[in-house]
């Protein structure tokens, strides 16, 4: 540990601000704001510099699955170390990596055999695109070559997964370096523009995502999205019986599904995996975040062997999939991640879930007393709740308001780590998160954004 001086918070905030460029930060913002510096962490809270502790309300964005400090997973990754932090997987492989892509088949469908390892969500997406790409042309079906997405998605930010992504706001910059791509429109129930009946919404979002496929089905590669629940598009949920019958458009067509799963795999929405909700098995699938259970960063795309055997062939016919990273498949990644998956089993984390998902959608309900609720929505223990000017009309706070910011800056105030999306205030605590304390993020958030409201309708 470092001497006490190190750790001054008003020294540590100095620095911050005098060497740091943060993510998806405008910092001109953070160099005139009082900052948090995280020191540690302990079960679903965070505690800063200060002493002052925060739920994790947002599962240290998306990863965390059992909490901080997890016995489990802190001594898998000590005797891993005591062994090797890591080794090139280029020519080499080490034992976690094999036992862990033993495990990743085991808990995905089927027909998924074979894991190609990477560091982020955002490498995963893109190695799932370029997997399918590869695996047309050497398919001989060389005009296969483009992708068609959700609109509103969100599958990371590197150049390839922004191209397969859809929001304006943060991505809008960024158009001429993208390739092209075919949206089909996003199952959003709140603004249909024909109304919000789920079977009505799921009728025409499917017919034009058929329409998309049947116009192009001979350029389109792949299909990507996010099963059962588009997060950072906003928490946008897809009606019962989506998924499926996107896998049967995309068989029709012969088109390649790849299931984005960063966010909704490992245990997030009720399941393991989305996909179980309605046994559909994509033909590449992306996994991240809460692989690791939030302790490193470790991502995969599975795929099949129908794929996989598209790359067989003498070196010098370059079928090769040329694609690697230095730290591909880190060994103590690997590690913390099979800790992570035998804690589900251990400690019944899926059957425990049942209840808290059950008490979050009751407690939600309530929300929609606050006048600046439009919607709310949740799958398992991932919920967003969109603010809005006028009730009635869905009219949305000018971007100016910073209404998500504003609202989730109480919480932080009131004790709750949150970060919104736009102006949708998200939950997304730790799985192993108990009753009591999620009652007790639910009760902030309430505040939080009943307090917005009320100064708001005071002005
Ligand atoms: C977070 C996220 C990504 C990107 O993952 P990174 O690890 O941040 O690169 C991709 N897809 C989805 C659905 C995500 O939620």
């Amino acid at each position: 540990m470092k001497k006490s001086a190190d750790l001054n918070p008003r020294i540590l905030v100095e620095k911050d601000k005098k060497h740091i460029w943060h993510p998806f930060t405008q910092m001109k913002e953070w160099q005139e704001e009082a900052i948090i510096v995280i020191k540690k962490g302990e079960g679903v809270y965070l505690e800063d510099v200060e002493g002052k502790r925060y739920l994790d309300g947002v599962s240290s964005l998306w990863c965390n699955v059992h909490g901080h400090q997890v016995p489990e997973i802190d001594e898998a990754i000590r005797d891993q170390m005591a062994q090797i932090s890591h080794s090139t997987f280029l020519g080499l492989s080490n034992i976690p990596a094999i036992e862990l892509s033993e495990k990743l088949i085991e808990i995905t469908p089927k027909s998924l055999t074979r894991v190609f390892y990477s560091d982020s969500g955002s490498e995963a997406v893109e190695i799932a695109l370029k997997m399918a790409f590869q695996y047309w042309k050497q398919k001989g079906k060389v005009k296969k070559k483009k992708f068609a997405k959700l609109t509103q998605a969100y599958h990371g930010d590197t150049l390839g997964s922004v191209s397969v992504g859809g929001i304006d706001l943060f991505h809008g910059i960024y158009g001429p370096l993208l390739f092209e791509t075919y949206p089909v429109p996003s199952p959003y129930q709140y603004r249909w523009p024909s109304g919000s009946d789920p079977e009505t919404v799921k009728r025409e979002s499917l017919a034009e995502m058929e329409r998309v496929f049947r116009e192009h089905h001979e350029e389109i590669a792949a299909f990507v999205m996010e099963p059962l629940m588009q997060g950072a598009a906003g928490m946008i949920h897809q009606p019962s019986g989506y998924i499926s019958r996107a896998r049967e458009l995309t068989k029709e067509y012969n088109i390649l599904l790849i299931f984005d799963e960063v966010a909704t795999g490992f245990g997030r929405t009720g399941k393991m995996f989305a996909l179980e909700h309605e046994n559909v098995t994509p033909d590449l699938l992306a996994v991240a975040k809460g692989l690791t259970g939030g302790y490193l960063p470790l991502a995969a795309t599975l795929t099949t062997e129908d794929i996989y055997s598209a790359f067989l062939g003498k070196h010098e016919e370059l079928k090769t999939f040329f694609h690697g990273h230095t730290y591909t498949a880190n060994p103590l990644a690997c590690r913390a991640a099979l800790a992570n998956i035998d804690l589900f089993e251990k400690n019944q984390v899926l059957e425990h879930l049942e209840p808290k998902i059950g008490f979050l959608k009751k407690r939600l309900e309530s929300f929609y007393n606050i006048p600046i609720v439009g919607d709310v929505r949740q799958v398992g223990l991932m919920a967003g709740i969109e603010l809005v000017k006028d009730q009635k009309t869905k009219e949305p706070f000018p971007l100016e308001a910073k209404i998500g910011i504003r609202a989730t800056k109480r919480a932080v105030h009131k004790g709750a780590f949150l970060r919104p999306l736009g102006d949708v205030v998200v939950l997304m605590p730790p799985l192993g998160i108990t009753q009591d304390e999620l009652g007790r993020l639910l009760d902030i958030t309430y505040e939080a954004i009943d307090e917005e409201s009320e100064e708001i309708l005071a002005r």
